[in-house]
C-alpha cells in the first residue's frame, strides 16, 4: 500500500524505541529513530517523514511543543500520539495540535500497525498529507515546499515554478495512475492555453532533474510509452 513509506519514532525509552523499530522494519518500513524532542523535532524537519510517532514526556522537548513545530514547518507528516497519559485532556489538546491519532501505552504492536496503516490509507487517498495549499511534500528524497517554491535535496534548495508545482501537484493526486498528455494538458495548463505534448515533456524533464536521484534513471516520474507519465512517490526499489 505504502512502499518505503518513512517512519519516524521519537520515543526516549529505549527498548520500546527499539522494539517498535524492529517491528516497522519488519513490515518493511523504512525507519528513522530519535530519543528526544530536539532530535526528533530535526529529524522530522530534514527528513520529512510520512508518519511520526511521538511521545509525549521527552528530554529537551516535550512531544507537543514538537507537534506544535511540526505543524508550524507545514510538514506534511501525520502524526500519532504514543502516550503513558490518557487523560481526556492529553487527547483533546493533542488534536487540537493537529495529532491524527493517539494511542495509548501499553498498546500492542498490531494495534500501532493497525493505527498507522489507517493514517497512511487517509493521507494517501487524497494528494498525500497536503491538507493545506502550501504544504510541505516528501518525494523519494526531495522535500518540497509548495509555499516557499522551493525543494531540498541533499542539504541543497532549489526553485520550482508554478507551473512545475501545478504539475507536481496533479501528479501527487493521481499517483500510480498512467496519464495521458493530453489530460495533463487540459488538466493542468486548462484550454486558455495552447501548449504542446512537447510542453509536458519539457515540464517532467525539469521535474526529473531537481527531484529524482539520478534523472537519466527515473523512479518517480516514469514513461509509459505511447501513453505519457505515471507517477510514484516512493521508488520501487532503493
Ligand atoms: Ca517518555
Amino acid at each position: 500500500m505504502s512502499p518505503n513509506a518513512r517512519i519516524l519514532i521519537v520515543e526516549d525509552e529505549e527498548p520500546l524505541r527499539m522494539a517498535l523499530g524492529d517491528a516497522l522494519r519488519a513490515e518493511g518500513f523504512e525507519v528513522l529513530e530519535a530519543a528526544d524532542g530536539e532530535a526528533g523535532l530535526e529529524l522530522a524537519l530534514t527528513e520529512g517523514p510520512d508518519v511520526v510517532l511521538l511521545d509525549l514526556m521527552l528530554p529537551r522537548r516535550d512531544g507537543f511543543s514538537v507537534l506544535r513545530a511540526i505543524r508550524e514547518d507545514r510538514l506534511s507528516a501525520a502524526v500519532v500520539i504514543l502516550s503513558a497519559r490518557g487523560e481526556e485532556w492529553d487527547r483533546v489538546q493533542g488534536f487540537e495540535y493537529g495529532a491524527d491519532d493517539y494511542v495509548v501505552k501499553p498498546f500492542s504492536t498490531r494495534e500501532l500497525l493497525l493505527r498507522i496503516q489507517a493514517v497512511l490509507a487517509r493521507t494517501s487517498g487524497t494528494t498525500p498529507g497536503m491538507r493545506e495549499e502550501g504544504g510541505k511534500v516528501r518525494i523519494g528524497e526531495a522535500l518540497v515546499d509548495f509555499a516557499a517554491y522551493t525543494v531540498l535535496r541533499d542539504g541543497t534548495h532549489c526553485g520550482l515554478s508554478r507551473r512545475e508545482l501545478d504539475l507536481l501537484r496533479y501528479f501527487l493526486a493521481h499517483e500510480g495512475e498512467a496519464l495521458e498528455r493530453g489530460r495533463l494538458l487540459d488538466e493542468v495548463w486548462g484550454r486558455d492555453e495552447f501548449p504542446t505534448v512537447r510542453t509536458i515533456d519539457t515540464h517532467v524533464l525539469k521535474l526529473r532533474k531537481k527531484l529524482e536521484p539520478d534523472p537519466e534513471r527515473p523512479c518517480h516520474f516514469l514513461t509509459v510509452h505511447g501513453v505519457g507519465y505515471r507517477f510514484q512517490r516512493h521508488a520501487a526499489e532503493r
